[in-house]
């Protein structure tokens, strides 16, 4: 099959590795000239160039820029597509894309391969990214079966697990699972920062350990990802911010009052849940 990658990067490359090792002949495009060379001199791609025209031939292209530049790159790639070529998008968030590349594109499926690493860019590509891991497909009533068809098998073929939704339910579920806990780690590290004396945050970011490895690392990453998830997902951001808040309220009145059995009581039924998200 012929195969086009737009946006030769982590994903982007990633996706390119695997497609080609399955034999598909592989074509990218990406906005710099270096990267298609490297794209080329790595063997990720069988041929990169920074036009679309690169893409007339593709039976499927997978949209693989950041967020906000898949809109504009469905409309400069749409000239150059065969009428029945299948466009789909790797984006993080699924609503605001599915919604308008829909119209521009009926013969699109947006998609979310949830797996990544903490490097960007087509460096930082790897073979078998996408093994074991969730990868979400958000059809609507209105795309083509075919379409459907053609994108799934190709996923499959990644090893990645298939999950099928509804683009608005896809952007609130990964409000809870990723977004709130990027904002939530982010608020741990600046409320440590408001430490006033100096001496006793000096002492707690030398004491600071694996509890606090793991509450911090998502709230210390690359910052335009958190801005791009407040900004791109913000009605859920901002419900599950809210629900947050009012947990946090619960909390403070429950120590405030010493209810110790309240705290008690939710801290059991926290230690229950946690398996049901995470092993
Ligand atoms: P990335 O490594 O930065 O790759 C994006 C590539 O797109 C860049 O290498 C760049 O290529 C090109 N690009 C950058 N700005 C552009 C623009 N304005 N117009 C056209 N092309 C542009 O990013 P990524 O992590 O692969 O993310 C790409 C997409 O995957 C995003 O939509 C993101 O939401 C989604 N995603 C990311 C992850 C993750 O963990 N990283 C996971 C799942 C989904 P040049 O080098 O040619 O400039």
């Amino acid at each position: 099959m012929n195969i086009g990658i737009v946006g030769l990067g982590l994903i982007g490359g990633s996706l390119a590795l695997d497609f080609k090792a399955q034999g598909h002949q592989v074509f990218g495009v990406s906005r710099r000239e270096d990267t298609c060379r490297q794209a080329i001199a790595r063997g990720v791609v069988a041929d990169a160039s920074s036009h679309m025209n690169l893409m007339a031939a593709a039976e499927v292209v997978f949209i693989c820029t950041p967020i906000a530049a898949i809109v504009p790159t469905v409309t400069q790639l749409i000239p150059h597509l065969a009428p029945t070529a299948v466009v789909t998008d790797v984006g993080s968030v699924k609503a605001p894309i599915v919604q308008s590349v829909s119209q521009l594109w009926a013969n699109f499926v947006g998609g979310h391969p949830m797996s990544g690493t903490a490097e960007q860019g087509l460096a930082a590509a790897q073979p078998n990214l996408f093994v074991g891991n969730p990868y979400v497909l958000t059809p609507t009533t209105s795309t083509p079966d075919t379409a459907i068809q053609l994108v799934e098998a190709l996923v499959r073929s990644l090893k990645s697990q298939i999950f099928f939704c509804r683009p608005e339910d896809h952007d609130r579920a990964v409000a809870w699972i990723s977004h709130l806990p990027v904002m939530v780690s982010a608020s741990l590290i600046s409320a440590c920062l408001s430490e006033s004396d100096q001496t006793v945050l000096e002492l707690a970011q030398s004491l600071a350990s694996s509890g606090f490895r793991d509450s911090s690392r998502v709230g210390g990453g690359n910052p335009e990802l958190g801005v791009m998830m407040a900004q791109h997902n913000r009605s859920a951001v901002l419900q599950s911010l809210q629900a947050y808040r009012h947990c946090l309220d619960h909390l403070i009145s429950a120590i405030e009052q010493e209810n110790w059995q309240a705290l008690t009581t939710q801290f059991q039924q926290t230690q229950q849940a946690r398996p049901k998200f995470v092993q």
